[in-house]
């Protein structure tokens, strides 16, 4: 595959962007190699600055659950557009998306939109902590909830030892109050809030996480985590920024029936513009300024475009129910991925909910971050460029989720097979 005009793009882009990137996910450095250059899409597909096709499993990293330029989308942000860009004033267009959230969303009967997913948790992290009165959040190792400097966490070596900072410029007072658990280890839970339980503002969590790979909550964790809130008082905040209108319109809560105190979310709700939001119940989310006192506040926030196109998104999501089509496409997928991964004596496990799945390089099914930093990276490192020769863009880390968006076609989905077919008898 022809790379030259985005290999000429990329090192000018690094001559004035650090890592030729804006975020570090596209530099390509789970993979190797350099990224390649985008220069539209349409559906399901992308189109390269070299004038490569490629089937598209990234979707933007979630927002593209209708792919890309869907029409419904685009003419709601061309008629929003030629009324202005920003007003710094309320659009009805704020309340008309709020609306939409309120109704799909079990646990939010408020919501207030932020610019990033990243700003939807810090948000929801200070109005928990502003709201209890207490300072210790409740995290889970490799479950991501943005660059958050709290939340930016590694596991301390005992089960309820306080993080330490996963980056350089963050101080140890930034994570002194956060707690890192194992994902899905009911137990560690458990132990951290007899000792800490009326210290503990919050437990936010992933409730499917879709950061270290997608790994599948246990039911039993979601409802023990619902409890031991409940009896400590703390509330818990389910980070719906990927999976929400994801794995079900009403997000992860609905599809497993346990409702969070708090919900974030992202990607989707903007269907491709630059949207957060954080909501939950009333009462606590009239502790943000202007009712209450905890502080939060955006000059671009509830930007009358991003609001058209995630209304737009949400009202075709709402109209077309498409979540028993893209489950069925999923889960087809993710048994013919298996399938070639079996027939070439390739060690693997497939986890899938909803539209998104991950090919791990792992034998074993991925349960938390312990299980998934064992996954072999080399491996996957050529699947990925064996499939990118394929014409599969596939998210370049082993630790990321796959999409299926509802333009992928039957066919679109049994090429892909065939293809990681054809690739995954070479990596042994
Ligand atoms: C993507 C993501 C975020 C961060 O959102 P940004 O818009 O990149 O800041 C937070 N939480 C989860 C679960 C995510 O998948």
């Amino acid at each position: 595959m022809k790379q030259t005009q985005s290999h000429q793009e990329f090192e000018r882009a690094c001559r004035v962007i650090p890592g030729g990137v804006n975020s570090p996910a596209r530099a390509f450095g789970g993979v190797g190699g350099e990224p390649l250059l985008i220069e539209g899409g349409e559906g399901a597909h992308l189109f390269d600055i070299d004038g490569n096709k490629l089937l598209d499993y990234v979707g933007s990293w979630g927002p593209h659950i209708l792919g890309h330029r869907h029409p419904a989308v685009v003419e709601a942000i061309e008629s929003s557009l030629w009324r202005g860009t920003s007003f710094g004033a309320p659009t009805v267009q704020e309340t008309e998306l709020a609306e939409l959230v309120v109704e799909a969303v079990p646990s939010i009967e408020k919501v207030r939109m932020v610019n990033s997913g990243t700003e939807a948790t810090m948000s929801a992290i200070r109005l928990a902590r502003g709201f209890s009165g207490r300072d210790k959040i409740v995290k889970f190792a490799g479950c991501y909830h943005g660059h958050v400097d709290s939340l930016l966490v590694q596991a301390g070596s005992a089960a309820t030892t306080l993080g330490t900072p996963s980056s350089p410029g963050i101080p140890q007072g930034c994570t002194a109050d956060t707690l890192v658990m194992e994902y899905n280890d009911t137990g560690q839970l458990a132990d951290a809030f007899a000792a800490h339980g009326d210290a503990i503002s919050c437990v936010i969590l992933e409730p499917v996480a879709g950061n270290m790979g997608v790994v599948i909550p246990e039911m039993e964790f979601l409802q023990t985590a619902r409890e031991l809130c409940d009896r400590h008082g703390a509330l818990l905040i389910f980070d719906e920024v990927m999976t929400g209108f994801r794995v079900a319109y009403g997000g992860a809560q609905e599809r497993f029936g346990v409702t969070p105190d708090m919900t974030t979310l992202g990607k989707i709700i903007g269907g491709g513009m630059p949207v957060g939001a954080y909501g939950g119940r009333a009462d606590v989310m009239d502790a943000i300024s202007p009712v209450g006192p905890v502080y939060q506040a955006g000059t671009l926030s509830g930007n009358p475009l991003a609001m058209a196109c995630g209304i737009a998104t949400l009202k075709t999501l709402k109209e077309t129910d498409p979540y028993a089509e893209l489950e069925r496409k999923t889960e087809r997928l993710a048994a013919g991925l298996s399938e070639a991964a079996t027939a070439a004596d390739v060690p693997h496990t497939v986890a899938q909910i909803g539209s998104m799945f991950t090919l791990f390089f792992n034998p074993e099914p991925v349960t938390n971050y312990t299980v998934s930093s064992r996954n072999n990276t080399d491996r996957f490192a050529r699947y990925f460029w064996g499939m990118v020769e394929q014409q599969i863009y596939l998210p370049c880390s082993q630790f990321e989720a796959n999409f299926v968006s509802v333009r992928h076609t039957d066919d679109d989905i049994e090429a892909t097979i065939a293809a990681a077919r054809d690739v995954i008898v070479t990596l042994l």
